[in-house]
């Protein structure tokens, strides 16, 4: 019972992070066992009035809600299980508005089984999108018909007089309107909980589509395996004179960036990199983001060469001012290191070497590329 609860409450912050989605099966044992205990309150209340009818009733279906948040539930009869809550609360209701008064308040309930049943009836839509909405409306209207017959039908003096249990009546619709709405409240959250749940889960899934379909999603440039992928195959064709040379370069400081101006900001300083690179990379190039805010270059000629071509990017950055929110003004160097690699090389060890040199170059005063060490 302890680890249960445990168990239980580690979910709901889960849950209430947005980190979580509840399981079917959570659902319904919690809606299920909460109705078996407004019941259990309820015994109380009727006993105490010698609302007799009430006070069995609701004793019963105590018992009810138990064997259907446990044993219905573990048999995942998920359709059945929401048929019987639905008749259900709108028994008691009606029950209880006709032999206690409508101004009770037990109708109130029956609104909040407007937003639980667009909650609930997501079950169904595993089977088919439509079939969940149109259960959800369906129940609705059937929600609101029962109240409007229960509110013309009942009586107007209840069966039991309360008159003798002084505030009794009042007090029973406070308490009502009170885990009405607290009801509502509730279905509502966990909604917009899961909603959230499952936008933040489409939004990675598709940083993943995209990182898988080569690309980086921040910056359009190709990703580390892409670039790799295309270089080797590159390589694969490549002729006995030809030279390549390979350009590793990376932001400098680009952690105050983010600690000053914001990880937004530091994005567009990304993004802006990825324009110059692009600029600058001539046909037949291969540029990618190689991590963080690495990036690297593989390009047509000696390294003497391709030296001017990352002078140039860094050229371009250095003369770039950025902005963050406040207005801020602010800019941005960059560190190089250049290698060069021929025929039968190892693609491995001249990255190796540029990140060397790229290294060497952050030790020495960065802003540089750096060629040899
Ligand atoms: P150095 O001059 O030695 O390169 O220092 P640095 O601060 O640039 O290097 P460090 O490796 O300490 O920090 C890299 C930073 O890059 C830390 C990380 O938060 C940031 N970073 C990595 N990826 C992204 C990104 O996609 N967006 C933003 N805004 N920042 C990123
Ligand atoms: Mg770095
Ligand atoms: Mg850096």
């Amino acid at each position: 019972m302890k680890r249960g609860l445990i168990r239980f409450f580690r979910a709901l912050i889960q849950v209430l992070k947005g980190k979580q989605l509840i399981k079917d099966e959570a659902k319904f044992k919690v809606v299920c066992l909460g109705a078996a205990f407004i019941h259990l309150i309820f015994c109380f209340l009727m006993h105490s009035v010698h609302a007799d009818i009430l006070y069995y009733y609701n004793i019963c279906i105590v018992f009810l809600y138990i064997f259907m948040g446990t044993y219905l539930n573990s048999k995942e009869k998920y359709g059945l299980l929401m048929a019987m809550i639905y008749l259900e609360i709108e028994a008691h209701s009606a029950l209880a508005s006709f032999l206690l008064g409508f101004d009770c308040g037990f109708m109130l309930y029956t609104v909040a089984l407007i937003p639980a049943a667009f909650y609930l009836s997501g079950i169904f839509s595993k089977k088919n999108r439509h079939t969940s909405i149109n259960i959800a409306v369906i129940l609705s209207m059937f929600v609101v018909m029962c109240y409007l017959v229960v509110s013309i039908l009942t009586p107007k003096d209840a069966f039991y007089d309360l008159s003798r249990y002084g505030s009794f009546r009042v007090t029973m619709r406070y308490i009502n309107i009170f885990i009405a709405f607290f009801l509502q409240i509730s279905f509502s959250l966990v909604f917009a909980l899961e909603a959230e749940y499952m936008s933040q889960f489409l939004a990675k899934e598709n940083v993943k589509l995209s990182e898988e379909a080569g690309h980086d999603p921040l910056t359009g440039l190709w990703n580390r395996r892409s670039l790799t992928n295309a270089v080797n195959e590159a390589i694969g064709q490549m002729e006995r004179i030809e030279v390549f040379s390979v350009v590793m370069m990376d932001i400098d400081d680009f952690k105050k960036v983010n600690d000053t101006y914001g990880h937004d900001t530091g994005d567009t300083v990304l993004v802006r990199l990825a324009e110059i690179i692009r600029d600058e990379v001539r046909a037949g190039d291969y540029s990618c983001r190689w991590g963080g805010e690495e990036f690297l270059l593989f390009a047509h000629g000696p390294r003497t060469e391709v030296q001017f071509v990352a002078e140039r990017i860094l050229d371009r950055l250095r003369n770039t001012e950025f902005r963050d929110s406040k207005d801020n003004i602010f800019k941005v160097t960059l560190t190089a290191g250049v290698a060069e690699y021929r025929y039968g090389a190892q693609l491995r060890n001249v990255i190796e070497a540029a990140d060397k040199r790229l290294y060497y170059g952050k030790t020495h005063g960065k802003d540089r590329v750096v060629t040899s060490t």
